[in-house]
Protein backbone atom coordinates (compact mmCIF):
# COMPACT_ATOMS: atom_id res chain seq x y z
CA UNK A 1 0.00 0.00 0.00
CA UNK A 2 1.06 3.89 -0.19
CA UNK A 3 0.37 6.09 2.44
CA UNK A 4 0.07 9.89 2.13
CA UNK A 5 -0.37 12.31 4.77
CA UNK A 6 -2.05 15.65 3.88
CA UNK A 7 -1.98 18.30 6.54
CA UNK A 8 -5.67 19.75 7.74
CA UNK A 9 -5.15 23.52 8.62
CA UNK A 10 -7.44 25.98 10.54
CA UNK A 11 -8.30 29.47 9.38
CA UNK A 12 -5.04 30.69 10.99
CA UNK A 13 -2.71 28.02 9.32
CA UNK A 14 -1.98 25.99 12.06
CA UNK A 15 -1.77 22.13 11.62
CA UNK A 16 -4.76 20.56 13.54
CA UNK A 17 -4.42 16.99 12.37
CA UNK A 18 -3.80 14.70 9.36
CA UNK A 19 -5.73 12.95 6.81
CA UNK A 20 -4.17 10.26 5.60
CA UNK A 21 -4.68 8.59 2.42
CA UNK A 22 -4.19 4.72 1.94
CA UNK A 23 -4.14 3.62 -1.75
CA UNK A 24 -3.78 -0.38 -2.20
CA UNK A 25 -1.27 0.19 -5.34
CA UNK A 26 -0.73 -3.66 -5.89
CA UNK A 27 -2.51 -3.54 -9.01
CA UNK A 28 -0.28 -1.02 -10.22
CA UNK A 29 2.33 -2.75 -9.46
CA UNK A 30 1.24 -6.18 -11.11
CA UNK A 31 0.44 -4.13 -14.16
CA UNK A 32 4.05 -2.80 -14.24
CA UNK A 33 5.50 -6.11 -13.98
CA UNK A 34 3.16 -7.40 -16.70
CA UNK A 35 3.98 -4.55 -18.53
CA UNK A 36 8.43 -5.11 -17.93
CA UNK A 37 7.84 -8.66 -18.76
CA UNK A 38 5.78 -7.86 -21.63
CA UNK A 39 8.46 -5.42 -22.70
CA UNK A 40 11.20 -8.31 -21.91
CA UNK A 41 9.73 -11.44 -24.02
CA UNK A 42 8.92 -9.44 -27.03
CA UNK A 43 12.90 -7.73 -27.37
CA UNK A 44 14.10 -11.59 -26.39
CA UNK A 45 12.12 -12.93 -29.56
CA UNK A 46 13.18 -10.13 -31.59
CA UNK A 47 16.53 -10.44 -31.01
CA UNK A 48 16.99 -13.83 -32.63
CA UNK A 49 15.94 -12.77 -35.94
CA UNK A 50 17.57 -9.29 -35.59
CA UNK A 51 20.37 -10.74 -35.25
CA UNK A 52 20.48 -12.93 -38.46
CA UNK A 53 18.91 -10.19 -40.68
CA UNK A 54 22.08 -8.06 -39.67
CA UNK A 55 24.56 -10.83 -40.40
CA UNK A 56 22.94 -11.37 -43.92
CA UNK A 57 23.01 -7.98 -44.62
CA UNK A 58 26.51 -7.01 -43.34
CA UNK A 59 27.67 -9.87 -46.17
CA UNK A 60 25.54 -8.17 -48.89
CA UNK A 61 27.04 -4.50 -47.98
CA UNK A 62 30.22 -6.28 -48.58
CA UNK A 63 29.82 -6.63 -52.49
CA UNK A 64 31.15 -10.11 -51.77
CA UNK A 65 27.63 -12.04 -53.11
CA UNK A 66 27.58 -9.51 -56.31
CA UNK A 67 27.46 -5.87 -56.57
CA UNK A 68 24.25 -3.34 -57.02
CA UNK A 69 23.80 -0.43 -58.81
CA UNK A 70 24.81 3.07 -56.75
CA UNK A 71 21.22 3.38 -55.42
CA UNK A 72 20.95 -0.27 -54.58
CA UNK A 73 24.19 -0.21 -52.74
CA UNK A 74 23.01 3.13 -50.53
CA UNK A 75 20.09 1.48 -50.00
CA UNK A 76 21.08 -1.63 -48.63
CA UNK A 77 23.87 0.58 -46.55
CA UNK A 78 20.43 2.38 -44.54
CA UNK A 79 19.47 -1.11 -44.08
CA UNK A 80 21.86 -2.03 -42.74
CA UNK A 81 22.41 1.07 -40.11
CA UNK A 82 18.92 0.88 -39.54
CA UNK A 83 19.04 -2.82 -38.42
CA UNK A 84 22.32 -2.16 -36.39
CA UNK A 85 20.51 0.67 -34.37
CA UNK A 86 17.50 -2.31 -33.73
CA UNK A 87 20.02 -4.45 -32.45
CA UNK A 88 21.48 -2.31 -30.19
CA UNK A 89 17.82 -0.98 -29.05
CA UNK A 90 16.98 -4.45 -28.17
CA UNK A 91 20.34 -5.24 -26.22
CA UNK A 92 19.79 -2.21 -24.36
CA UNK A 93 16.38 -2.85 -23.53
CA UNK A 94 16.95 -6.62 -22.45
CA UNK A 95 20.21 -4.89 -20.20
CA UNK A 96 17.74 -2.45 -18.26
CA UNK A 97 15.64 -5.27 -17.54
CA UNK A 98 17.79 -7.67 -16.49
CA UNK A 99 19.69 -4.63 -14.30
CA UNK A 100 16.34 -3.83 -12.60
CA UNK A 101 14.73 -7.10 -12.02
CA UNK A 102 14.70 -7.50 -8.31
CA UNK A 103 16.43 -11.58 -8.70
CA UNK A 104 19.33 -9.75 -10.49
CA UNK A 105 22.64 -9.83 -8.31
CA UNK A 106 26.11 -8.58 -9.08
CA UNK A 107 29.10 -10.42 -8.74
CA UNK A 108 31.04 -7.77 -6.94
CA UNK A 109 34.36 -8.86 -6.15
CA UNK A 110 37.67 -6.50 -5.68
CA UNK A 111 39.01 -5.84 -8.92
CA UNK A 112 42.02 -2.68 -9.85
CA UNK A 113 39.93 0.56 -11.38
CA UNK A 114 43.24 0.61 -13.50
CA UNK A 115 42.77 -3.04 -15.37
CA UNK A 116 38.74 -1.83 -15.99
CA UNK A 117 39.72 1.62 -17.46
CA UNK A 118 42.26 0.06 -19.77
CA UNK A 119 39.58 -2.45 -20.94
CA UNK A 120 36.95 -0.06 -21.81
CA UNK A 121 39.54 2.35 -23.84
CA UNK A 122 40.91 -0.75 -25.47
CA UNK A 123 37.29 -1.79 -26.82
CA UNK A 124 36.04 1.94 -27.42
CA UNK A 125 39.82 2.62 -29.46
CA UNK A 126 38.24 1.59 -33.05
CA UNK A 127 35.63 3.41 -32.51
CA UNK A 128 37.24 6.58 -31.64
CA UNK A 129 39.88 6.45 -34.59
CA UNK A 130 36.95 6.40 -37.00
CA UNK A 131 35.84 9.83 -35.58
CA UNK A 132 39.13 11.34 -34.93
CA UNK A 133 39.13 11.34 -31.38
CA UNK A 134 41.69 10.83 -28.99
CA UNK A 135 40.97 8.91 -26.08
CA UNK A 136 44.02 9.94 -23.04
CA UNK A 137 43.74 7.63 -19.86
CA UNK A 138 44.95 8.18 -16.46
CA UNK A 139 45.25 4.70 -14.57
CA UNK A 140 46.37 4.43 -10.70
CA UNK A 141 45.94 1.43 -8.80
CA UNK A 142 43.33 1.59 -6.97
CA UNK A 143 41.36 -1.53 -5.56
CA UNK A 144 38.06 -1.10 -5.81
CA UNK A 145 34.59 -3.63 -4.65
CA UNK A 146 32.67 -4.01 -8.18
CA UNK A 147 30.97 -6.68 -10.71
CA UNK A 148 34.10 -5.71 -13.30
CA UNK A 149 32.14 -6.48 -16.48
CA UNK A 150 29.37 -4.24 -15.61
CA UNK A 151 31.74 -1.41 -14.56
CA UNK A 152 33.36 -1.64 -18.04
CA UNK A 153 29.98 -1.45 -19.52
CA UNK A 154 28.73 1.68 -17.63
CA UNK A 155 32.75 3.10 -18.82
CA UNK A 156 32.16 1.82 -22.71
CA UNK A 157 28.69 3.59 -22.57
CA UNK A 158 30.05 7.01 -20.88
CA UNK A 159 32.62 6.69 -23.59
CA UNK A 160 30.48 5.98 -25.93
CA UNK A 161 28.62 8.96 -25.81
CA UNK A 162 31.66 11.25 -25.35
CA UNK A 163 33.21 10.12 -28.32
CA UNK A 164 30.01 10.44 -30.60
CA UNK A 165 28.80 14.11 -29.41
CA UNK A 166 32.64 15.12 -30.13
CA UNK A 167 33.91 16.84 -33.08
CA UNK A 168 37.04 15.40 -34.69
CA UNK A 169 40.45 16.31 -33.34
CA UNK A 170 39.52 16.77 -29.66
CA UNK A 171 40.51 14.65 -26.70
CA UNK A 172 38.28 12.57 -23.86
CA UNK A 173 39.89 12.06 -20.78
CA UNK A 174 39.58 9.62 -18.34
CA UNK A 175 40.64 9.73 -15.16
CA UNK A 176 40.16 8.06 -11.22
CA UNK A 177 40.71 8.95 -7.97
CA UNK A 178 40.29 8.80 -4.59
CA UNK A 179 38.20 11.42 -2.35
CA UNK A 180 38.02 11.24 1.26
CA UNK A 181 39.73 7.34 1.01
CA UNK A 182 36.75 5.71 1.27
CA UNK A 183 35.03 6.23 -2.22
CA UNK A 184 36.76 6.20 -5.80
CA UNK A 185 35.59 8.79 -8.24
CA UNK A 186 35.71 8.10 -12.45
CA UNK A 187 35.32 11.14 -14.31
CA UNK A 188 35.05 11.43 -18.14
CA UNK A 189 35.69 14.61 -19.64
CA UNK A 190 35.35 15.50 -23.05
CA UNK A 191 34.81 18.69 -25.50
CA UNK A 192 32.19 18.09 -27.46
CA UNK A 193 28.97 19.77 -27.52
CA UNK A 194 28.09 20.19 -23.96
CA UNK A 195 24.46 19.50 -22.31
CA UNK A 196 22.00 22.53 -21.41
CA UNK A 197 22.00 22.87 -17.39
CA UNK A 198 18.31 22.09 -17.63
CA UNK A 199 18.52 18.88 -18.69
CA UNK A 200 21.79 17.26 -17.13
CA UNK A 201 19.22 15.23 -14.30
CA UNK A 202 16.38 14.11 -17.37
CA UNK A 203 19.21 12.72 -19.75
CA UNK A 204 20.00 9.92 -17.04
CA UNK A 205 16.07 8.63 -17.58
CA UNK A 206 15.05 6.30 -19.90
CA UNK A 207 15.10 7.36 -23.50
CA UNK A 208 15.50 10.86 -22.78
CA UNK A 209 17.52 12.82 -25.41
CA UNK A 210 19.33 16.05 -25.63
CA UNK A 211 18.14 16.21 -29.37
CA UNK A 212 15.57 13.93 -30.40
CA UNK A 213 16.70 13.42 -33.53
CA UNK A 214 20.29 11.96 -32.38
CA UNK A 215 18.96 8.46 -32.00
CA UNK A 216 18.78 8.88 -36.24
CA UNK A 217 21.84 10.95 -36.51
CA UNK A 218 24.17 9.11 -34.05
CA UNK A 219 22.58 5.78 -33.86
CA UNK A 220 21.55 6.10 -29.94
CA UNK A 221 18.84 4.58 -28.33
CA UNK A 222 18.33 6.72 -25.21
CA UNK A 223 19.19 4.57 -22.95
CA UNK A 224 22.53 4.49 -22.45
CA UNK A 225 23.20 6.96 -19.43
CA UNK A 226 19.94 5.07 -17.94
CA UNK A 227 22.00 1.77 -17.91
CA UNK A 228 24.82 3.54 -16.26
CA UNK A 229 22.60 4.77 -13.79
CA UNK A 230 21.50 1.53 -12.66
CA UNK A 231 24.66 -0.18 -12.33
CA UNK A 232 26.35 2.64 -10.74
CA UNK A 233 23.29 2.47 -8.19
CA UNK A 234 23.62 -1.17 -7.52
CA UNK A 235 27.03 -0.42 -6.34
CA UNK A 236 26.01 2.44 -3.81
CA UNK A 237 27.53 4.61 -5.71
CA UNK A 238 27.02 8.17 -7.27
CA UNK A 239 26.80 9.51 -10.49
CA UNK A 240 26.31 12.76 -12.36
CA UNK A 241 26.76 14.89 -15.08
CA UNK A 242 28.66 18.44 -15.31
CA UNK A 243 28.96 20.67 -18.15
CA UNK A 244 29.13 24.48 -20.03
CA UNK A 245 27.42 24.34 -23.49
CA UNK A 246 29.87 24.74 -26.31
CA UNK A 247 32.99 23.45 -24.00
CA UNK A 248 32.20 20.34 -23.20
CA UNK A 249 30.97 18.05 -20.10
CA UNK A 250 32.37 15.79 -17.33
CA UNK A 251 30.59 12.79 -16.54
CA UNK A 252 31.21 11.44 -12.74
CA UNK A 253 30.70 8.32 -10.76
CA UNK A 254 31.67 7.24 -7.63
CA UNK A 255 32.19 3.49 -6.20
CA UNK A 256 33.22 2.47 -2.89
CA UNK A 257 37.08 2.22 -2.13
CA UNK A 258 38.42 -0.94 -1.01
CA UNK A 259 40.70 -0.73 1.65
CA UNK A 260 43.03 1.61 3.04
P1 LIG B 1 22.03 7.87 -26.48
O1 LIG B 1 21.86 6.49 -26.99
O2 LIG B 1 21.14 8.86 -27.14
O3 LIG B 1 23.46 8.30 -26.42
P2 LIG B 1 22.19 8.02 -23.59
O4 LIG B 1 21.21 7.60 -22.54
O5 LIG B 1 23.54 7.40 -23.54
O6 LIG B 1 21.48 7.76 -24.98
O7 LIG B 1 22.36 9.59 -23.53
C1 LIG B 1 21.19 10.40 -23.47
C2 LIG B 1 21.44 11.76 -24.07
O8 LIG B 1 22.35 12.51 -23.25
C3 LIG B 1 22.11 11.74 -25.44
O9 LIG B 1 21.16 11.52 -26.47
C4 LIG B 1 22.68 13.17 -25.50
O10 LIG B 1 21.66 14.10 -25.81
C5 LIG B 1 23.12 13.40 -24.05
N1 LIG B 1 24.55 13.07 -23.84
C6 LIG B 1 25.05 11.98 -23.25
N2 LIG B 1 26.40 12.04 -23.19
C7 LIG B 1 26.75 13.21 -23.76
C8 LIG B 1 28.01 13.86 -23.97
N3 LIG B 1 29.17 13.32 -23.59
N4 LIG B 1 28.00 15.09 -24.59
C9 LIG B 1 26.83 15.66 -24.97
N5 LIG B 1 25.61 15.09 -24.78
C10 LIG B 1 25.57 13.89 -24.18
Amino acid sequence: VNITYIPHVDEQNTVKGFFSLVSDISDRKAIERMKDEFISVVSHELRTPLTSLHSALKILVTGRLGTLSTDGQQMLEIADENTERLVRLVNNVLDLQRIESGNFKMEKQACNAADLMIQATEAMQPMAQQHGVTLVTQPVDIQIWADSDYIVQALTNLLSNAIKFSSPSRTVWLTIEFVQQSEVLFSLRDEGQGIPQSKLESIFERFQQVDSSDSRKKGGTGLGLAICRKIIEQHEGRIWAESTLGEGSTFCFTLPALHS
